[in-house]
């Protein structure tokens, strides 16, 4: 079964991907199930086995190898044959219980970049309670803060996936404070015990404990840091809450697995970093911090904003864009990096 589908994701994934990879990538994800039981809302989780499939592939064209190695390899220049890096977003449990294993037994180093709020307390993440309330709160519409409308919610899908990306763009604009507010306001629309509910059928999207954590790190795993809530870092966001949430995660990861030497800015495209951002991880004491701008590391000219590229769901497949973007964006690196550095 597994090997069937290594092969199916062999033929399927064209050439032309493979042919972009050089020097260093550093892909990354969020974490795996077994099967989803709502796509919609679990919608950063990848399969088990579309991840197997892709790995496999994947590593008959690059070698996978830790963030340290393949920065000591960039910088001496060493790094010509293709070279990757895994890594995983947020922290949540199935990067424990799956990934982890997962990779030990494919024999690929992992990284982990988590938001030390979530993990300390075991909060759900904003997004997932927008999708959450988007995909299963009654008809309805609510006033919420930080919308200038109602949110209407009707029973049909495009309405609930309007409602969902309507969310989701409030969380990717407000400041922190606004973000909070929001997520409040959403938990008691739908009712504490039904959001507890909900967060048990979607255990994919629960967060780490720090014992968890601490058993990666013990297993070899890279713990970096998220930000300390997920805050999105954008360019309204007031350096004081950039300073709190960077600083509160690095130091919390430190006292907790002994050392914290990257970042991956939250969501962390061009939109979603300002020039704050970026001053205030180059200062914060971290060997590297990473985005999601698209493009190989050998293309940045900035060590606090390196490109990563996402592995992608099976269901996105189409013939430019499997499994991962493809890498067509180095020559627009730098003047992405500038945009985001821009007063
Ligand atoms: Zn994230």
């Amino acid at each position: 079964m597994l090997l069937s589908l290594a092969k199916s994701a062999l033929r399927t994934i064209p050439a032309r991907n493979f042919r972009s990879l050089a020097g260093l990538t550093v892909f990354y994800m969020h974490g795996l199930v077994r099967k989803h039981a709502d796509e919609r809302v679990q919608r950063l989780h990848l399969t088990v086995d579309e991840f197997r499939a892709t790995m496999t592939a994947l590593r008959e064209w690059v070698r996978f190898v830790s963030i340290e190695e393949g920065l000591t390899l960039l910088a001496t220049g060493a790094a010509r044959a293709p070279l990757a890096v895994l890594t995983s977003d947020d922290g949540y449990i199935d990067n424990h219980d799956v990934l982890m294993p997962l990779t030990r037994e494919m024999g690929i180093p992992l990284a982990v970049f988590v938001s030390t709020h979530h993990i300390d307390t075991g909060a759900r993440f904003p997004t997932y309670l927008t999708r959450c309330f988007a995909y299963h709160a009654p008809a309805g519409a609510y006033p919420l803060p930080g919308l200038d409308e109602p949110l209407v919610i009707a029973e049909d899908d495009g309405a609930r996936t309007a409602a969902s990306n309507a969310l989701g763009a409030a969380v990717y604009r407000l400041p922190q404070e606004g973000v909070r507010d929001l997520c409040a306001a959403l938990v008691e629309a739908i009712g504490a015990d039904r959001q507890a509910e909900l967060d048990a059928a979607y255990v994919s999207d629960q967060p780490m404990t720090w014992t968890q954590v601490k058993a990666m790190s013990d297993a070899g795993v890279e713990i970096g840091a998220h930000a300390h809530e997920h805050a999105i870092l954008h360019r309204k966001q007031a350096r004081a809450e950039i300073e709190h949430q960077v600083l509160t995660s690095k130091t919390m990861i430190e006292e907790r697995v002994g050392r914290c030497r990257y970042f991956a800015f939250p969501v962390g495209n061009i939109a979603h970093i300002g020039p704050d951002a970026v001053d205030v991880v180059g200062k914060a004491g971290f060997d590297a911090a990473f985005s999601t701008i698209n493009g190989t590391l050998a293309a940045s000219e900035d060590r606090f904003l390196y490109p990563r590229v996402m592995l992608h769901r099976d269901s996105r497949v189409d013939e430019f864009n499997f499994p991962f973007t493809a890498l067509r964006h180095d020559r627009a690196l730098p003047a992405r990096q500038a945009q985001v550095k821009a007063r």
